[in-house]
């Protein structure tokens, strides 16, 4: 049992729940964490040969089924993410932009023809996702977007740029969100059609083990077999961003587990004044209040979990969630460096990349002032945003 786990939320977990959570812990240890802190600082990230990995023991789109996906339960696929994110949030991202938002968006919202052309071969990993919405000019407010899809005849043509999409070098199949003169729509697009060029963004300080990219499209044409036919409005992309929140509510936790744990071993190794740092009154205040925190994060997690299980989750609570429990996973991760000191600043602790990390997820997926003003609505009946 961890240590941080105060209130004992293991014990609710299933025998199945656990069984997964150990096997993506184990694959964390092996193939992220030994050399996580090397992609980070190089920027570089084989994410393509992590995919196939995880695509072996079935974690792309765990929590969907058919198409070689695993069906498996919400919690399980929130404690997966978890797992991944103790490792990195970009190892995290990458299966997260995969699963919950690429694949889910084809499953979802997809023909029969598009789910069995695509899905297989992203549950095996051999085929890379990314989910396109926000634009230069429009990120939280993704209603006002600029890219259009218009009928040519049988096609679409579509034409704008995507900014900060992840796994966008590396796909081979792009969800782009377009304004059309119905609305809003959602294509599948393969990203060697004529017209689409991809660009990576370089010196991010943050999520620097995930690739992330510039998407243009100049009047790609597409057959009209690329538009994901149930996808009507804006309501389409946000329930694909429902899901994907819900694995960062639990990812968070892993970034800040593993800061603790950091923390907490350091506290007991280091010597200052004649006795381990972990036996000064104010360090253990420090250590006590953040996995206070951890662990009601954990039982906040549950819960959403348990909601997804039972088709009972609304877009309102998980961002309750994601709100809470990024934003304490940051405070935490900052928390942490200051027990390790100057080595606080160090790659060869993990913590300060987990902080970096976080502080995009705090902005990605809905930022905490967009949940809070989401929260706002649901309590006041009055929405400040849209
Ligand atoms: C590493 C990384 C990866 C990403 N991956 C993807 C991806 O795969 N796909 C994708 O589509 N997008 C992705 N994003 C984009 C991300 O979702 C957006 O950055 C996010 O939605 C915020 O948009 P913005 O950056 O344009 O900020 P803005 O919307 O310009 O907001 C700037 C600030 O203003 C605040 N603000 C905005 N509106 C209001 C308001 N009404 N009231 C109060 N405050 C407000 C925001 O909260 C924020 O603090 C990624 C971002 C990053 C950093």
């Amino acid at each position: 049992m961890s240590p941080l786990d105060l209130l004992d939320v293991d014990a609710s977990l299933s025998a199945e729940e656990r069984q997964i959570r150990t096997v993506v812990r184990q694959l964390v240890d092996e193939q992220v964490r030994p050399h996580v802190a090397g992609w980070y600082e190089e920027g570089r990230v084989p994410a393509r040969d992590l995919a196939r990995e995880f695509g072996k023991v079935g974690l792309l789109g765990m929590h969907l089924t058919g198409y070689g996906c695993a069906g498996s339960s919400a919690v399980a696929y929130g404690l997966a993410c978890l797992e991944l994110e103790a490792g990195d949030s970009g190892i995290r991202s990458l299966v997260s932009v995969q699963g919950a938002l690429a694949m889910y968006a084809i499953w979802r919202y997809g023909s029969a023809e598009q789910k069995q052309h695509w899905l297989p071969t992203m549950a095996a990993g051999e085929t890379i996702g990314c989910f396109a919405l926000t634009e230069p000019d429009h990120g939280s407010d993704p209603a006002s977007m600029n890219t259009r899809a218009r009928r040519d005849g049988d096609d679409w043509v579509l034409h704008g740029t995507k900014m900060w999409i992840t796994n966008a070098t590396i796909a081979d199949v792009a969800v782009i969100w377009a304004r059309t003169d119905e609305g809003i729509r959602g294509f599948a697009v393969p990203t060697r059609t004529p017209g689409v060029t991809v660009r990576e963004i370089r010196r991010k300080m943050s999520l620097r083990a995930s690739v992330t990219g510039e998407i243009s499209l100049d009047d790609v044409r597409l057959p009209a077999t690329a538009r994901l036919p149930e996808a009507v409005g804006l309501k389409a992309p946000l329930g694909c961003l429902t899901e994907a929140r819900h694995g960062i509510v639990w990812g968070a936790l892993g970034a800040a587990r593993d800061c603790l744990e950091t923390a907490l071993e350091y506290a007991r190794s280091r010597t200052q004044f004649g006795r381990p740092l972990a036996g000064f009154q104010l360090t253990q205040a420090k250590l006590a209040d953040m996995a206070v925190e951890w662990s009601k994060g954990y039982l906040l997690a549950l819960q959403l979990g348990r909601l997804a299980d039972a088709d009972r989750l609304r877009p309102d609570q998980v961002s309750v969630g994601k709100l809470n429990n990024v934003r304490e996973a940051l405070a935490i991760a900052r928390q942490c460096r200051t027990i390790l000191g100057a080595n606080g600043v160090s790659g060869e602790y993990p913590v300060l990349r987990h902080a970096n990390n976080l502080e995009s997820v705090l902005t990605y997926e809905g930022t905490s002032e967009i949940h809070q003003l989401v929260i706002g609505q649901r309590l006041t009946g009055l929405s400040a945003f849209a």
